[in-house]
């Protein structure tokens, strides 16, 4: 049975998402990276932070464990803020 990976889409999340490459939150009215297809029969459809998609992307080897990466540096910014750390942007 072979996979297919269908072309990513890049729409708006009206919900909020699970980034499935880090596993931090999509926030509502972000744009994001969702990618839809097969896989071992199965159809599956994940969201992925833009920065997380191009990280993943830029590799050239699209396999990952699921929240194995960093999350993008913003969202830890806006993270470590909630900490009442001083951070800069
Ligand atoms: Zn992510």
């Amino acid at each position: 049975m072979s996979n297919f990976h269908d072309t990513p889409t890049s729409p708006k999340a009206r919900k909020a998402h699970r980034c499935v490459a880090c596993y931090w939150r999509i926030p509502v009215g972000e744009k994001y990276v969702q990618q839809s297809g097969f896989m071992d029969g199965h159809p599956y459809r994940n969201h992925y932070h833009q920065e997380c998609w191009d990280c993943l992307s830029a590799d050239g080897v699209f396999e990952f464990t699921p929240g194995e990466c960093e999350p993008p540096e913003r969202l830890l910014v806006a993270e470590v803020k909630q900490e009442s750390r001083h951070a800069e942007r």
